[in-house]
C-alpha cells in the first residue's frame, strides 16, 4: 500500500503512475474538491504536453512572444522556441486526478495528513484515524507537513515575489 499526501499535480500523477503499475495507492486530499481554490496562474512550458497526457480542451491560450517593458520604456521581445501554454488550472488538476482515479488509486478528500506515528511501523494520522502504510509520498506542497513529520524538511527559505 502506498499513501500520497495532496492530490496537487505532484501527487496525483505519482499516483497515476504508480495505480497504472499495479500499485494499490490511496490518495488524500484535505480540500473536498480537488483543485479549488487554486493559488496559480496557469502558465506553463508547452513541454509539459511531453510529460502529461492533456486534454487540449484545458488549454486556454498559447504563448508565442514575451514582451518585457522596463521603467524607462525599452522593450524586450524573446520569441519562444515552443510555446508555453495558459491552461485552466483548476480543471487540470482535476483530469490528473481522474487520471489517478481511473488507474486504480482511491482518492479520499477531505482527508488531511495530521502527522506520522512511528512505533516501528508506518502509521499516518489522517483526520483523526490511523492508518498503517508501506510507502509515503509527501506531495503535499511548499510547506509539506509530511516533509515536517519525517525530519527532512530542512532549512528552506522562501522567495516571495
Ligand atoms: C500565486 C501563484 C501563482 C503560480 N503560478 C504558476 C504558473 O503560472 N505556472 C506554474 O508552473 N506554476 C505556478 N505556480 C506554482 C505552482 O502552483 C506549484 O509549483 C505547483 O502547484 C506545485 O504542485 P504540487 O503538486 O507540488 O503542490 P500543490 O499544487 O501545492 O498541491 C499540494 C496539494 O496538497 C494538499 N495538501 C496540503 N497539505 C495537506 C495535508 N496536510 N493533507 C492532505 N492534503 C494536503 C493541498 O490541498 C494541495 O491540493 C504558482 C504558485 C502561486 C502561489
Amino acid at each position: 500500500m502506498i499513501s500520497v499526501i495532496g492530490a496537487g499535480p505532484a501527487g496525483s500523477h505519482a499516483a497515476y503512475l504508480l495505480a497504472k503499475e499495479g500499485y494499490k495507492v490511496n490518495l488524500y486530499e484535505d480540500h473536498s474538491i480537488v483543485g479549488i481554490p487554486i493559488q496559480c496562474t496557469g502558465i506553463t512550458t508547452g513541454a509539459l504536453l511531453d510529460v502529461i497526457n492533456l486534454d487540449k480542451s484545458l488549454i486556454m491560450n498559447e504563448i508565442t512572444t514575451y514582451r518585457i517593458i522596463s521603467p524607462d520604456n525599452n522593450e524586450l521581445y524573446f520569441k519562444l522556441r515552443k510555446r508555453d501554454i495558459v491552461f485552466d488550472r483548476s480543471k487540470f488538476d482535476q483530469h490528473i486526478s481522474e487520471e489517478a482515479v481511473n488507474a486504480g488509486a482511491k482518492l479520499h478528500l477531505k482527508s488531511k495528513f495530521n502527522g506520522l506515528e512511528n512505533n516501528g511501523k508506518l502509521k499516518i494520522k489522517i483526520n483523526n484515524e490511523v492508518n498503517e502504510t508501506e510507502y509515503l509520498i509527501g506531495a503535499d506542497g511548499p510547506s509539506s507537513l509530511v516533509a515536517k513529520s519525517a525530519g527532512i524538511y530542512g532549512k528552506r527559505r522562501f522567495i516571495v515575489g
